[in-house]
């Protein structure tokens, strides 16, 4: 059985990507493995907006969320908290046995760079864990305002997770000075799951080099020395490596200006059928992602039965909420490959199920 998927992650994968990852795969120290390598990296530099090197883990974005702290933080990190992801790399902090601060924002709400200034100015803090779009709440943190914070402290290394962004909206890695930042294939990208990028300068790469517990699979210096080879330290995930070649020409094609901005139109789209159904947005519309859309449930509608009924009926899914908002909230992604045609359908189904169920 295959559904058309609106939820946040794994997003809908075109044929075209199911097509490409079925290119024969070759070894990964061969000639045409670096071609492939090397064939990827404008790209991916280019959407995190950085000239530094973006090397691909085979891995979901987990991994690069956790090997980041075990390459960067020596003293004590402070986790910007404020949903189900960010509120869960503080607990993976501690996991990994580092020295770890939470800053708590109420869900639905943004980071506040002032408050994260006044901690960062205790001088307890090495490294910042920072998710841009919280896709379980649907805020997308004011990046700009945060990372001048940040830059404020030079000791302070900034990790910034764009797992939901990506490609969705303009991401300055260089412009705005971030150390560290990272991504998943199967979110924005519209891929199935498997690959993170991870981009780190100069000054993280520094930083990793005066830690000695940094492991292997997920080391900054083992995916450095291999990317001047263009390679990776281990066997990648090579069929996913051709779906993100094709889908970077496909981004090429449509030209990165025109993808931002369908992103936002088909988000507004969203917007305003939420408010026409008499739904409000669970984040403030200030600080509303453009990639989903976290839909307060204040009309107390049956949420499972709306999304049994999209299913049984349209073969589509949408998210009931995530974590402990599960059931208070839904969620719609409007990432990938959406367009008018496919929002303004899932949006006419979803009208009439919730006419049914008021
Ligand atoms: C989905 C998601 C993750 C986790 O990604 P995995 O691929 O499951 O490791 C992390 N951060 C954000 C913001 C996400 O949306």
């Amino acid at each position: 059985m295959s559904y058309k998927l609106f939820i946040p992650g794994p997003t809908q994968v075109s044929d075209k990507s199911y097509k490409a990852m079925t290119t024969p795969v070759f070894g990964h120290r061969s000639k045409d493995f670096v071609a492939l390598y090397n064939s990827i990296q404008p790209g991916i530099q280019k959407l995190f907006g950085t000239t530094d090197p973006v090397y691909i883990s085979t891995s979901s974005a987990w991994g690069v969320m956790e090997g980041s702290l075990r390459n960067v933080v020596s003293k004590r990190v402070l986790n910007l908290m404020c949903g189900a992801f960010s509120d869960k790399w503080f607990n993976v902090s501690k996991r990994c046995g580092k020295e770890a601060t939470a800053l708590q924002f109420e869900w639905g709400q943004p980071v506040d760079p002032d408050k994260l200034r006044k901690e960062l100015q205790t001088n307890e803090f090495d490294a910042v864990t920072l998710v841009h779009n919280e896709t379980s709440t649907g805020v997308m943190n004011p990046l700009k305002e945060i990372m001048t914070v940040i830059n404020e402290f030079p000791e302070v290394i900034s990790i910034v997770d764009t797992v939901s962004s990506y490609s969705a909206v303009p991401i300055e890695k260089d412009d705005l000075g971030i150390d560290v930042v990272l991504t998943g294939t199967q979110k924005a990208l519209a891929l199935p799951p498997g690959l993170s990028l991870l981009s780190v300068n100069k000054k993280a790469l520094k930083r990793a080099e005066s830690l000695s517990d940094r492991g292997y699979y997920f080391d900054y210096h083992e995916f450095d020395a291999n990317h001047e080879k263009g390679m990776t330290p281990s066997t990648p995930n090579i069929p996913l490596m051709f779906g993100l070649k094709s889908k970077l020409e496909d981004i090429e094609t449509e030209g990165f200006e025109r993808r931002f901005k369908r992103h936002e139109c088909l988000n507004q789209k969203v917007h305003t059928w939420v408010e026409k159904n008499g739904f409000e947005l669970f984040p403030d519309k200030e600080f509303a992602a453009k990639s989903l859309t976290c839909v307060k449930n204040n009309r107390e509608i049956d949420i499972p039965e709306l999304i049994k009924r999209l299913k049984e009926r349209h073969n589509c899914v949408i998210d009931g909420g995530y974590g402990k908002i599960k059931g208070k909230t839904f969620r719609i992604s409007n990432m990938g490959d959406e367009t008018e045609e496919t929002i303004d359908t899932l949006l006419s189904q979803l009208d009439t199920i919730v006419n049914e169920l008021k």
